[in-house]
């Protein structure tokens, strides 16, 4: 967490800021039973056994989007605010998706090594791609996905998007460029297929063997949003095969990857480790919206205790 936005939980409120509490749970559980509040990250499991170590919890304060690493439930259930930093970190996720688009579709920026060493590829980079003309498909219209089309309209692609909950009539088509359509249209006519849905359980898995079959020939996958949303030993198969022309994922099932993974080995991939939200910037905008959230929040239950107790 940015150290202003832990200095201004100060000026109200006892802080313990410690990185490292998340590997060490036991720790943990001993500060959480006289905690207000918890501020976490993606890694952290705030699982019901978790929240039953923190009788006073008040509210769960997330320096991200995803809520899969949250019990949403038992939190509900224990009165307990759950408070991501809604939109803050969506322009670091935007340009990670355009910057790795820009870098498939060309496929002429991992020469320097080759170069350096006095190899000249010139024939076998010459057929990259332009990003202008191209077709970017969206699986998931919220926040991030919109500004993805946003970014990508400016660069001249035709930008499509695949969303069932948001409806024909929302202003954001409009807004952002986009053509509304099928998740079957979205697969057969994207040269960029970019995914933005949460992971639950009816996106587990959204993209498969067959969705990958049904894909254009060369047609690049990018994943920002969370691993479980992609099969990913399908999508080594289909790059191995040239059916996916490469992929860009900063998302994994299981994280670190492990060196078994089928995507190991794979080809015209881009890894990065779950770092597509991170920047300078969106540390600081996340880390101040959660520490004002989280300050909102536990000022009126001490507002409303002072009240019920005159
Ligand atoms: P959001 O809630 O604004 O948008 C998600 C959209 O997905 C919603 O519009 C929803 O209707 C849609 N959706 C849900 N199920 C769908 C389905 N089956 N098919 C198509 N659309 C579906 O969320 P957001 O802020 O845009 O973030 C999206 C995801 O990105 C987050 O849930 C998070 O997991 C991930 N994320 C990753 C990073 C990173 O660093 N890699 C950073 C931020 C967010």
């Amino acid at each position: 967490m940015d150290a202003a936005a832990i200095a201004s939980l100060r000026e109200h409120f006892d802080v313990e800021a410690d990185a490292t509490l998340v590997d060490r749970p036991d720790a943990l559980s001993a500060l959480l039973a006289h905690a207000d509040a918890l501020i976490v990250r993606n890694r952290t499991q705030v699982s019901a056994a978790l929240l039953d170590a923190a009788p006073r919890l008040v509210a769960v304060g997330r320096l991200g989007v995803g809520l899969d690493n949250i019990d949403l439930e038992a939190c509900a259930q224990r009165d307990v605010r759950v408070l991501p930093a809604t939109g803050a970190n969506a322009r670091a996720v935007a340009e990670y998706v355009i910057a790795t688009a820009l870098m498939l579709l060309r496929g002429a920026y991992r020469s320097s090594e080759a170069v350096a060493a006095g190899q000249w590829p010139r024939t076998a980079l010459s057929n990259g791609r332009e990003a202008a003309g191209s077709t970017l498909a969206v699986i998931g219209f919220g926040g991030i996905g919109q500004l993805v089309a946003r970014l990508a309209g400016a660069l001249g692609m035709r930008v499509c998007a695949f969303d069932p909950q948001v409806s024909a009539d929302a202003d954001c088509w409009q807004q952002c460029g986009a053509r509304r359509v099928s998740f079957d249209e979205a697969l057969r006519t994207a040269d960029v297929l970019s995914v933005h849905v949460p992971l639950v359980e009816s996106t587990r898995n959204l993209l498969g063997a067959a969705q990958f079959a049904a894909l254009k020939p060369g047609a690049i996958v990018i994943n920002t949003a969370r691993g479980g949303v992609i099969d990913e030993a399908a999508l080594a198969d289909a790059l191995r095969a040239g059916q996916a022309g490469g992929a860009a994922l900063d998302v994994f099932a299981d994280e670190p990857l492990r060196a078994d993974s089928p995507l190991a080995h794979a080809p015209n991939l881009i890894l990065t480790p779950h770092i597509a939200g991170l920047t300078v910037q969106s540390n600081e905008r996340v880390s101040t919206l959660v520490a004002q959230r989280v300050t909102e929040t536990l000022l009126s239950v001490v507002r409303n205790n002072i009240r019920s107790a005159v």
